[in-house]
């Protein structure tokens, strides 16, 4: 494909402006000649070229809205579109970060509701909802373990963090100045309970538990894990980016936990990925509420306020009050589908990842053979024994027949491991399709290995050099 650049031609313009009926000047009488840029070569396209253009690159480009999209750890479900258009109402959008608090108690309410909501679903006291994303919500919840412990006059210098933590665990409590010490899996795929009793000492601030971990799988001895780590007055931090499984059903706070990060931009009807604004709220057991970031939204005698009267709080997370407008999506979300609901998509969340498990399960190893909560973990291994074929490879051939493929090599405790979360929203036909269509691919690494093992075949690009892009982007277009 062509790119913009080079469809240019000297003189096309994708506009046109009426007559001059001003007298016209010469721009360098008005503006510091330091500052005027000549020569910037931008791409001069007609209209028409402009269109076809951003409309071809458009139709590119894979979205949950073209077709299943089974990324595991990320929660690609479709979002109804009700929500996107409830929180682009201009009385939220237009509404001017520095307006009254007066003019601004509709979307205080919303803030304040959500919150409440949020502690409900959770089993939490408190919330705050100013992270911008989930990384960002575990910055905030260490941040709040370090300032706990700092008033209570412990130096503990350790995050214990299970070896099938998601990378940004381990990056939160480092970023805070914690050592890192991990906590191995056990033949279950749930915590080692010995070795977490080896490593829970009184230098241990906290573990950071992912519930369900990212084999999809619920850990079983949940009380347990809770009861060693408070015992050695340690505090219980729960990633709670797979609520997916969880809403309705079991509240974090109930199993134990003291501290939660949400991604609104995985459960909560934002889409995941592409860098769009997400938000990753954190809320804390009563005796954590203290810390939560300021300014609080705060029920007044006259409606809704802010509040900055916290001396123990950590400060302030992020400019303004977070993403506002994923947090009226969320508030849409809960209010639309109701206790029930959200239950129910949680319930069909882990129905639909076990189905695809059962049906899979003939033609893929199951490293951790039990029923899974939202997303299954196959290996790939049996397919490069037999016949060379890769994970990647199996990856690369889906997108022949139009899938996003599932994560891959993730968690790294699986080897060629294949992460599927299909999620709620999607059909028992869709799952299927989706299914006959591994189950071909699996048959063709045995018959035809060459042919996965050179896929994509029908895509615009083939196979990139994934590092080079990731690493060094050349995106500069050098005429
Ligand atoms: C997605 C995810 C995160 C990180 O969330 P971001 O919003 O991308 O920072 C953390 N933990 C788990 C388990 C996740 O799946």
């Amino acid at each position: 494909m062509e790119l913009i650049f080079e469809k240019s031609r000297p003189g096309r313009t994708a506009f046109t402006l009426p007559h001059c009926d001003v007298p016209e000047i010469d721009v360098a009488d008005v503006i510091d000649k330091g500052l005027l840029r000549e020569d910037i070569d931008l791409p001069e396209v007609s209209e028409i070229d402009l269109i076809r253009h951003y409309t071809r690159l458009s139709q590119r480009n894979f979205g949950v809205d073209l077709g299943f999209y089974p990324l595991g750890s990320c929660t690609m479900k479709y979002n109804p579109k009700i929500n996107e258009e409830v929180a682009a109402l201009p009385a939220f959008t237009e509404l001017h970060p520095y307006a009254p608090i007066e003019f601004s108690q509709g979307s205080l309410r919303l803030m304040y509701e959500l919150n409440r909501y949020l502690c409900e679903i959770c089993g939490m006291a408190a919330f705050t909802l100013q992270p911008a994303a989930g990384a960002h919500g575990e910055m905030t919840g260490v941040m709040i373990i370090k300032k706990y412990f700092e008033k209570k006059g412990e130096a503990r210098q350790t995050v214990l963090i299970p070896d099938t933590a998601h990378g940004t665990n381990p990056a939160s409590s480092a970023l805070c100045g914690f050592q890192i010490a991990t906590v191995r899996s056990d033949q279950d795929g749930g915590i080692d309970i010995n070795h977490l009793n080896e490593r829970m000492t009184a230098d241990v601030a906290g573990l950071m538990l992912t519930n369900p971990n990212t084999l999809g799988l619920f850990e079983r001895r949940i009380e347990a894990v809770a009861e060693i780590v408070h015992a050695k007055g340690g505090l219980f931090y729960c990633d709670g980016a797979n609520m997916n499984a969880l809403m309705g059903i079991t509240r974090p706070g109930d199993l134990g936990f003291d501290i939660i990060q949400l991604n609104l931009h995985k459960t909560f009807s934002t889409p995941h990925g592409c860098g769009g604004p997400g938000s990753g709220p954190l809320g804390v057991a009563a005796k954590l509420a203290d810390f939560l970031p300021v300014p609080r939204i705060v029920k007044t005698a006259d409606g809704y306020g802010l509040s900055d009267d916290c001396s123990d709080s950590i400060g302030r997370m992020r400019s303004f009050y977070g993403n506002f407008n994923v947090m009226v999506k969320a508030y849409a979300y809960i209010r639309s589908l109701g206790a029930e609901g959200l239950t129910r998509a949680a319930q069909n969340a882990v129905l639909n990842a076990n189905y695809v498990k059962e049906r899979l399960k003939p033609y893929f190893d199951l490293p951790y053979d039990r029923p899974c909560m939202h997303e299954c973990v196959f290996s790939g291994q049996r397919q490069v024994k037999e016949s060379g074929v890769h994970t990647t490879d199996m990856a690369k051939r889906l997108l022949d027949f139009g899938y996003h493929p599932p994560t891959i090599y993730f968690p790294l405790i699986v080897p060629e491991a294949i992460m599927i979360e299909p999620t709620e929203t999607e059909s028992k036909e869709t799952l299927d399709a989706f299914c006959d269509t591994m189950i071909r691919i699996a048959e063709e690494a045995r018959e035809n290995p060459e042919q996965v093992k050179s896929a994509p075949l029908t895509t615009p690009v083939r196979r990139l050099d994934e590092v080079l892009a990731a690493r060094r982007p050349d995106v500069l277009w050098k005429g």
